[in-house]
């Protein structure tokens, strides 16, 4: 009997991606094979995002789009993921269209799910666990020159705009053994760069071991050239952690981190736990100690209440800062929430629009400049492939990930450092020849 064919489309953060590589290592080991299209499927997954109300759009689309095939042969559909917890029953019984819900916490069950959705059953996995890390399941990774390592699951902050404490519980750390173990094999396996993950990634703990001591560990793994990590929450940044940045030529010069509202009433309403002045003494600190450092960081504008002047507090912010780029967000509520419970949600939708263009063109001016500023200076790019635009192109990333395209030459490879001379930019990208 031909095997179940399975295509899984991911949705969302670098978290979602690395659940799908788990749920590919469970599938395969329960006998089944994946494609690359729905047209050749007999199941297909979607591993959600709720973070955001677009994401949970994009979504209902796809499953739109899948109507006419589940009519035509019978697929099985799963919902796999953040919204799948977020929304449980109701998605199930809204969307006749869909068979299976999993959270991201029931991956495990997702064998028995579909065996039992083949024969007609609707079914679903939505229970949180205070323990599952799937520390014994080794990720299907496309076999590449960087893989992720999801370090700990789940958040415990609680900002109040934030979804995730509810559709991946509570925080849990891997074995600090069992981390290193992970990045050895990919070492062995032809993998360069390894970036640690986690919803609050430097809070993660196991025992005496913190993020830091992780850090370090998998950065002293032979053949690991580079180590990176997403994201860091501006609460938990100890000296030690700074340290072994600036200090270890592994460590890559870039922090995500994110800020949200520059207002400090609004920082409060979030419940982020830090004060604009001490976000800025951060990026002081964190400047004074590594001054090559690449700041990058994520923004909500339109937070319930949000006035023009507190909004302003967030752009001189910006500005004062000049982070190399920066992920802007129309403020969007979310249910189960702690903001969605207890505050209205009063910005007009035309205002929060406004103040994202605002920003985002704000930010595209200091990109620019920033980039243009690397133009004449000679960097190490991690290859990792062809060009998006050509293939006469290698496209890899400098240590403080920009995105960096130089002529391919048969000296380099896939895989390899590449010292580069940068000769032009764009917002997005430096243009390099080889030296
Ligand atoms: N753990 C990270 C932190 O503390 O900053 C963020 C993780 S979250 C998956 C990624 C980003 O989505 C957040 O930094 C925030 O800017 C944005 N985000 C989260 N909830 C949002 C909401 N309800 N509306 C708009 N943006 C949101
Ligand atoms: Fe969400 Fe805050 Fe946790 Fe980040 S730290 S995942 S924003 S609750």
């Amino acid at each position: 009997m031909r095997a179940p064919h399975v295509f899984i489309e991911t949705f969302g953060c670098q978290m979602n991606e690395y659940d799908t590589e788990l749920v590919r290592s469970i599938l395969t080991a329960n006998c089944y094979r994946f494609t690359d299209s729905a047209d050749t499927a007999d199941v297909v997954l979607l591993n959600t995002c709720a973070i955001r109300e677009n994401a949970h759009n994009k979504v209902y689309g796809h499953l739109g789009a899948l109507k006419s095939l589940k009519e035509e042969k019978g697929l099985v559909i799963g919902v796999l993921g953040c919204m799948a917890q977020n929304l449980k029953k109701d998605l199930l019984e809204e969307h006749s269209l869909i068979d299976v819900l999993a959270g991201p916490d029931s991956y495990r069950a997702l064998p028995e799910l579909l065996e039992q959705a083949a024969v007609g059953q609707k079914g679903m996995a939505v229970d949180l666990s205070e323990y599952e890390t799937y520390a014994d399941i080794t990720p299907k990774r496309v076999d590449g020159v960087a893989a992720w390592i999801a370090v700990m699951r789940g958040c415990d902050n609680f900002c109040t705009f934030c979804v995730v404490p509810y559709t991946r519980g509570r925080e849990r750390s891997r074995d600090f053994a069992g981390v290193v173990r992970e990045a050895e094999a990919l070492a062995a396996s032809g993998c360069k760069q390894v970036t640690l993950l986690g919803q609050n990634v430097n809070s993660y703990r196991d025992g005496a071991h913190d993020f830091a001591d992780l850090l370090l560990a998998v950065a002293e793994v032979r053949g690991i050239e580079r180590v990176r990590f997403i994201s860091p929450h501006p609460k938990d940044f100890p000296e030690k952690l700074l340290e072994a940045v600036a200090g270890h030529p592994k460590i890559c010069k870039h922090i995500h981190l994110p800020l949200q509202a520059g207002n400090d009433r609004i920082l409060r309403l979030m419940d982020r736990t830090y004060t604009r002045a001490e976000y800025l003494a951060l990026v002081e600190q964190i400047r004074t100690c590594c001054p090559e450092i690449v700041l990058t960081t994520d923004i909500i504008a339109g937070f319930c209440s949000e006035t023009d002047a507190e909004f302003t507090d967030t752009e001189t912010l910006m500005r004062q800062v000049e982070y190399h780029s920066a992920y802007v967000f129309q403020y969007s509520e979310r249910k189960h929430t702690i903001a969605a419970r207890q505050y209205a949600d009063d910005v007009p939708a035309g205002v929060k629009a406004a103040r994202v263009t605002k920003l985002i063109e704000f930010q595209r001016g200091i990109s620019l400049k920033k980039n243009r500023e690397m133009i004449g200076k000679t960097v190490e790019v991690l290859v990792e492939g062809e060009g998006k635009r050509s293939c006469d192109q290698w496209m890899g990333r400098t240590d403080g990930n920009i995105v960096t395209v130089f002529p391919v030459s048969s000296a380099i490879k896939p895989g390899r450092l590449a010292s580069v001379r940068i000769i032009d930019a764009t917002i997005t990208t430096l243009y390099a020849e080889s030296v």
